[in-house]
Parts: structure tokens; sequence; C-alpha cells
């Protein structure tokens, strides 16, 4: 079977990730279990950023301004260390992904812009920096910024030149791919015998890490947050297609989580990190369940209120499966319609709704719709598997056999007596179709 090739775009570590930039991963992951729930061969790569403007700043911060490139690892480690973590406690597996730091892959970055010297498509300017010529591209392929539109070359004039990694669509220019060493930036620099001393821009990482890990086989789906489409994602194509087309065969984009409207991003400072979410008592899986309420298309605005209510519907889920005793066989039937509904653009709003019709469905055993739940949970990724069965001290157990036995000899005042026992011991019994159910007073 053909392996498919899924990218996302990672993190920039310089600081702890936002719950903004999380939903960017936790789309992806979703996207991910899915192809795996269909039985197919996945394999997953994420870059991390480990040098630009910001993690050198920070680095000359921590190290001082003589820092070199050992000072920047060290710098960056402790962020990709917290960034692990987060995506451990938002439900993504490690083990799923293949990271890779763009400290790693230096002298492939620097071939793939001697490529791009070598057929035209870079060039070594005044100021030292190598930069990507977009007239040349738009001669030989036509389609610069085709991801953000059709027509999006009309009218904007060419040549320009911009060295920083983000700009908007007004300051189109030529960018840079190897950005000439400045003495602000320390000792963090590499060398090239024709680029020079210096660093690489920021597109630049993705197009060589897609090589890298795939070969020149088109990627078959890249992904990450819609800010991404213009600069770097179109910057990556322009950069790969030069060397093989198609260099992706599906973009994957996933729209913004807000704050009172506004994205939610370091430069506003309306930014709230995961360890706040469990600061307030919230759990990372709550989060998690909150985003999945919402198509990946549309934006997500964030409030506690609405935190509060996703911890809820959370709660009431993972008691549910802890509260289930055994697990029957999945009921086929609400399979399929789950399964209809992921390939359905992954449409998870609709799917958490069929998690409640299914709890709700007096047809079924409670062993069905628990075996049920944990295979939806293959994709949703809640945990749900991971909830241990809560513990029902002997005690308590003892009683509600007592009282088993009272309910089948019709003792209906010594059954009421033993649930109030119970009760006093801090459990709660229900009388439901499958019989007493015990759970947390
Ligand atoms: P960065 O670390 O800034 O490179 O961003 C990492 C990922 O987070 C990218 O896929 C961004 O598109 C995504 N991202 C950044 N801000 C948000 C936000 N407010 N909502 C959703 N995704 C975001
Ligand atoms: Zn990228």
């Amino acid at each position: 079977m053909a392996v498919k090739n899924l990218y996302t775009c990672g993190p920039t570590v310089y600081d702890n990730a936002h719950i903004g930039n999380l939903r960017a991963y936790i789309i992806a992951d979703v996207y991910y279990r899915s192809l795996i729930a269909r039985g197919e061969a996945v394999k997953w790569v994420m870059n991390i950023t480990d040098v630009d403007d910001k993690t050198i700043a920070g680095a000359l911060r921590q190290s001082g301004t003589a820092a070199g490139i050992e000072e920047l690892r060290k710098y960056t480690a402790h962020f990709s260390e917290l960034f692990f973590l987060d995506l451990e406690s938002i439900g993504v597996k490690l083990s799923d992904i293949n990271f890779i730091l763009v400290t790693d892959v230096i002298p492939q970055i620097q071939s793939f812009i001697i490529e791009l010297i070598d057929k035209g498509y870079a060039y070594q300017a005044a100021d030292g920096s190598t930069y990507f010529s977009i007239e040349k591209y738009q001669q030989d392929f036509g389609d610069y910024g085709a991801l953000v539109g059709d027509r999006f070359l009309e009218g904007k004039k060419l040549g320009a030149r911009v060295s920083s990694d983000e700009y908007s669509k007004d300051e189109l220019s030529d960018f840079v791919l190897w950005k000439a060493h400045q003495p602000t930036e320390g000792n963090i620099y590499w060398d090239h015998p024709k680029l020079g001393l210096g660093r690489p821009g920021w597109h630049i990482e993705c197009s060589v890490i897609n090589r890298v890990a795939f070969g020149e086989t088109p990627t078959d789906i890249h992904t990450g947050g819609v800010d991404l489409i213009f600069p770097h994602h179109t910057n990556e194509i322009a950069q790969s297609q030069p060397i093989y087309k198609p260099f992706v065969r599906q973009w994957h984009h996933s729209e913004h989580l807000l704050v009172d409207g506004r994205k939610m991003s370091k430069s506003i400072g309306n930014v709230y990190r995961l360890n706040e979410l469990k600061d307030k008592g919230h759990d990372p899986l709550a989060y998690r369940y909150l985003l999945l309420t919402a198509h990946y298309k549309s934006t997500v605005n964030f409030t506690w209120e609405a935190l509060g209510g996703a911890q809820a519907a959370y709660d009431k889920l993972a008691a549910f499966i802890q509260e289930s005793e055994g697990a029957g066989p999945v009921d086929t039937r609400y399979q399929t319609e789950f399964y209809n509904l992921i390939a359905d653009d992954l449409n998870t709003p609709r799917a958490l709704a069929l998690v409640w019709q299914l709890i709700k469905d007096d047809k079924l055993s409670s062993a069905v719709k628990k075996a049920t739940l944990l295979e939806f949970d293959k994709v949703l990724g809640l945990g749900l598997s991971d909830l241990k069965p809560l513990e029902i001290p002997p005690e308590v157990r003892a009683l509600v056999t007592t009282r088993e036995e009272a309910r089948q000899a019709q003792d209906w005042a010594k059954s009421d007596a033993l649930r109030d026992q119970i009760r006093s011991l801090g459990y709660e019994v229900k009388d439901t179709e499958g019989g007493q159910k015990v759970i947390k007073a």
C-alpha cells in the first residue's frame, strides 16, 4: 500500500505555544487519525522552526550577545519540550509525528538554494542575502499566488525585495532564502562558499524538509493555519516547483481561534496558554472537545463560558465511559454514519452530535454504546480509552449486590434503605434498564 505523506507546518520555538496555535495541530491530528482509521499508512512530518528572528533574539537575550548555534539550540530545546508536553496533553501522540529541526538540515537547505540559483530562480543581492525571483518564477510557471486567488498578481509590481519573513499581500516582494549574517545576530550563522555567512529565511525550510522527508514525490496533504496561505505556503510552492511539481496535492488550512473577534496572537497580546486553562481547572481535552464542536474551516471565538460548557459536556462523556461496564460489539450503523461524517471534510460538529445521539439511544446497551464511542474516539482523540473505570470500594460493591438481591425479592423498603446507605458513603446508585449503575455522588 502506498504511504500517504502528511506535512504540518510546525511551531516557532521562541515561547510557549498559545491555544490558538494548538488548534492547528489538533485539526491536523484529527485529519491524521481519520486517515489511519480508514486503513491508510501515513508518514506525518512536522518541522520545528528553531532559527528565525525571534529565536535568535531570545538566545541572545538568554546567553549574551556572543551567543552561537549551541546557545540557540539550548534556548529553543526548552520551548520544543514545552510544545511536546502541550501536544501530549491535547491528545496528540508524539510517536505519530516525525519532527525535524531546521538547524538539523542546514546543508540540505544550502544545496536547495544553490539549485535554485543554478536554475535562475534565485540571486544574491548587493546586501549579501539571496532572494527568490518571483518574476522568473512567473515567466516559467505563471501561477505565483494561486493559493490566494487566480488573479493574485494582477496590478502588483514585481521586483521589490523583503528580508523579513512575515509581510502582507500588499508588500509582494522577492523574499529572502539565505539571510546574510548581521553583527546583531551574535555568532549565530552558518557558512557556505557561495552563499556566504548567514542563515535561512523562514519559508525555505518547509520546502527543504518536504524533500528531505518524502523525496521528490508530491506531498499528499500539507496542513497549517489560514494565516500561512500567504506568504508562507505561497512561497513554499514557488521554491519547490522549479525542482519538482506538483509540490503538494492537497492543502488543508484551518481557521483561527479568535478572542473578542480578533485572531489570538502574540503580537496582539490576547493569548492564553494551556497552563492557564489547567490552572483554572480545565482539562486540555475539554479544550480539544470545544474545538471539535466547530468545523475546522470556521473561526472559533474563545470564551471561558464556552470552555466551561465544553468541560461539562466532556465530563459527562467521560463519566458515561467510566460508568459503563464491559464493552460490547461496536454498532455498525453508528460506525458507518460516523465515518461518513468524518469523510465529509471532517464534519466534527455533526460527529459530536452523533456521539450524544448514541449515548441517548435507548435501543442499545451501554456496553455497545461504550464500544462504539471508543471506536469514534480513535478519530476524535479525546482520550476516552485512557479513562480508568470508576474505582468503587468493595464495601459499596457489597451493598450494591445486596440491594440487587432485595430488588429481585421486591423488597423495596430494604432497597431504598440500601440506597441511602450507599449515598452516605459518597456514591449514587441509579436503576437503569441494564441494571444498577453506580456513580460518584
Ligand atoms: P507559528 O508558531 O506562529 O508559526 O504558528 C504555528 C501554527 O499556529 C500555524 O499553523 C499558524 O497558522 C497557527 N496559528 C497561529 N495563530 C492561530 C490562531 N489564533 N488560531 C489558529 N491557529 C493559529
Ligand atoms: Zn511551513
